[in-house]
């Protein structure tokens, strides 16, 4: 079986005899074939089962922690058995498109590229990760990655998307994901946050949550970062999807800090905010790339109010972390 992907989630109905695909994507001591593609002689099916989860890196679901998406493994020309097509918005439908996809493991990317005629993967990229695995990421609406670019669990590697050849166009914005063992189709289990994908799952499919499981570290806190030596985060609280305000405090020198931090990408106006009972409140607002802060005040043994925002999403806490 050719792993052809087409337009399943589509209207258009593609041929399988006699249609001609380049299978050249495949890596790992395949070659392109073309023509009405069987799966190459080259190729040693590896079992799934023989997969041991434990040899695995720890793969998470390919998405921003905490977002629902839903898996399926709807047979068609595009799948034989463990590929996953992801969806979080309605299923046949383009509301998923641009929606952010993520390494699921840390790894090196090997292949960030655009089959439009070749194959139906479009815009892909493939993370190769320890134990010989790999991870496959199709049809991306962009690439936000390089071939040699090394990658952690949870780096942004594009959007999802609906490229694909143009003979497909009618198929609909989804993630095709896949992970192969030494980069042989066809691909093995996936597995996501030390769980099994519960395969197999028909349209809609099954949700899971990004992260839960929690087999993937939390990120490292920016405050010993930003604050600088010697602080430690004591709190902090999600401005929404826009990003986070942390608390941190200096045994040292008795001093709380407060940052907003953002993803990168274009300036809004946030603001940092710390006030120590009794005392004065000191504030850092502006237009900023990554973070507003740090603002530090010394408040041993006082409640403080703390907290910020980025663009319209904002928190305040009340008194709190007395002492
Ligand atoms: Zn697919």
């Amino acid at each position: 079986m050719t792993h052809i992907l087409s337009s399943w989630k589509g209207k258009v109905i593609v041929a399988t005899g006699g249609v001609a695909v380049a299978s050249g994507l495949v890596i790992g001591g395949m070659v392109a074939t073309s023509g009405n593609a069987a799966p190459p002689k080259t190729a040693t099916p590896v079992s799934a089962d023989n997969a041991s989860a434990a040899a695995m890196p720890p793969f998470r679901l390919p998405f921003p922690c905490g977002q629902k998406w839903r898996g399926d493994t709807t047979a068609s020309s595009a799948h034989t058995k463990y590929e996953i097509d992801f969806n979080q918005g309605r299923d046949l439908s383009n509301v998923d498109e641009g929606r952010t996809v993520v390494a699921a493991a840390a790894g090196t990317v090997i292949r960030s590229t655009r089959h439009v005629n070749q194959s139906g993967y479009g815009n892909h990229v493939v993370v190769q990760h320890s134990g010989g695995y790999q991870s496959w990421y199709a049809h991306l609406k962009y690439r936000s990655v390089k071939v040699g670019q090394k990658v952690k669990s949870g780096t942004k590697i594009g959007a999802v998307g609906r490229t694909t050849r143009p003979s497909n166009s009618g198929m609909t914005a989804h993630l095709h994901y896949e992970v192969r063992k030494n980069g042989q189709y066809p691909p093995v289990a996936a597995y996501f946050s030390g769980k099994r994908f519960p395969y197999p799952q028909p349209r809609p499919g099954v949700t899971l949550t990004a992260c839960k499981g929690g087999s993937t570290p939390p990120p490292a806190s920016p405050v010993a970062k930003i604050c600088g030596k010697g602080f430690k985060q004591i709190d902090s609280r999600a401005l929404g999807k826009a990003g986070r305000v942390y608390l941190g405090y200096n045994k040292a020198n008795k001093n709380n800090c407060v940052i907003t931090v953002k993803g990168k990408g274009k300036k809004v106006k946030m603001s940092a905010f710390l006030q120590p009972k009794g005392g004065k409140a000191k504030t850092d607002t502006g237009n900023f790339t990554q973070y507003a802060g740090p603002v530090k005040v010394a408040a041993p043994g006082k409640c403080v109010k703390w907290g910020g925002y980025i663009g319209s999403t904002k928190w305040y806490s009340g008194w709190s972390h007395c002492g």
